[in-house]
């Protein structure tokens, strides 16, 4: 356990995924940054390797994410405090203490902050006023060490071990989703895409009442969707719109929640809704999809958007650590951070049925 005897040993300088330019990256020695005011600076224990990452890496968000290189990306990471701004007291953390990370921190300020709703923060991109994105616009967590807002720390359990806390983020946005879905007891929900975020959606819909959760998609995944009580559907055999109707006697879904977002399935998850049901989008389209507008009208049917999380690591933290939510399940594979290149292949092509592939800065 790391005290307050010991925090004068923080290295000078420290390994991190550095990239350079667009689909160029290495593992190089940089500086360890100073924590600012009310930040922190944590030593990184784990870090989950997200879809989003190796589209920042391959620069699908010009001049936003990152603005300019070099960059450190990764923003779903768990580790342990070793140093504290000189303004963080009474706020309950301490030298040692484990935490689990998240990406956004709002300027507490806007409209939108005031409301809770800091993911929307109207004042995006403005960090002179405490505006924050880890891991995609400002330096994140695949590095030794990590300076972050207090803002985007959560205290973990001692049940939780720091590759499961890794997942504390994503696991954030899939409560989230059901959440903004207005879940009730007894619904049957469809999930679309049986990836990461689809089976943590499927948990946590279980955790919040769904008495059937259907998950769409193709691959070895959907092994994990029986395995968590789930009802899988093959794509790639049968129409996921027919399928979820023909399982719901020809009624549909009452909650949709589309973790995909590739090609057609927006559209296809509001096909796959009841009457009077609710659709989440919570994978991010690339491309404009038209949607049934009148049956979204005549059958009122509520349409979700999803942007990551709010408030929702305190709540996912308990459920995880009580095994409602079995993250352990989705990690396949881990790799030291020296080794980021394999890591990165084993995710994006899937290699060995690669789910969550975890990177070790500081492997023990
Ligand atoms: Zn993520
Ligand atoms: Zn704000």
């Amino acid at each position: 356990m790391m005290t307050a005897a010991n925090v004068a040993k923080i290295d000078k300088t420290m390994d991190a995924l550095v990239l350079t330019g667009v689909n160029e990256f290495e593992v190089r020695s940089v500086e360890v940054p100073e924590p600012g005011r009310l930040e922190v600076l944590c030593r990184v224990e784990a870090v989950a390797i997200c879809g989003t990452d190796p589209e920042i890496i391959q620069g699908h968000f010009p001049g936003r994410w990152p603005r300019a290189y070099p960059f450190i990306p990764g923003h779903e990471w768990s580790g342990v405090i070793v140093k504290l701004g000189e303004a963080v007291e009474g706020f309950g953390l301490r030298v040692g203490d484990r935490v689990a990370g998240t990406s956004h921190a709002g300027c507490g300020i806007c409209r939108m902050c005031t409301t809770g709703r800091y993911n929307l923060c109207e004042n995006y991109g403005r960090e002179e006023i405490g505006h924050r994105q880890y891991g995609h616009y400002v330096n994140g967590a695949y590095a030794q060490y990590i300076r972050c807002s207090i803002k985007t720390i959560f205290k973990i359990p001692d049940a939780l071990p720091f590759a499961e806390a890794a997942l504390v983020d994503p696991a954030s946005i899939a409560l989230h989703s059901v959440k903004r879905g207005q879940i009730q007891p007894g619904d049957t929900v469809a999930i679309v895409g049986a990836g990461p975020l689809g089976l943590l959606a499927m948990q946590c819909a279980f955790a919040l009442g769904a008495a059937r959760v259907i998950v769409v998609g193709h691959g070895e995944r959907l092994q994990k969707v029986e395995a968590f009580g789930g009802e899988a559907v093959d794509n790639t055999q049968e129409d996921g719109v027919k399928a979820v109707r023909r399982l719901t006697d020809g009624r549909g879904a009452d909650l949709t929640i589309d973790c995909a977002a590739r090609g057609q399935t927006p559209r296809e998850s509001v096909e796959m809704t009841r009457k009077g049901g609710r659709v989440v989008l919570t994978g991010v389209p690339l491309e404009s999809v038209v949607l049934p507008l009148q049956r979204l009208v005549l059958e009122e049917m509520d349409v979700y958007g999803v942007r990551a999380n709010r408030g929702t690591c305190e709540e996912v933290i308990p459920l995880m650590a009580s095994q409602r939510i079995q993250a352990s399940s989705l990690i396949t594979h881990t790799f030291p951070l020296r080794e980021f290149r394999v890591a990165y292949d084993t995710f994006t092509k899937r290699i060995d049925g690669a789910l969550k592939v975890i990177v070790e800065p500081n492997p023990q």
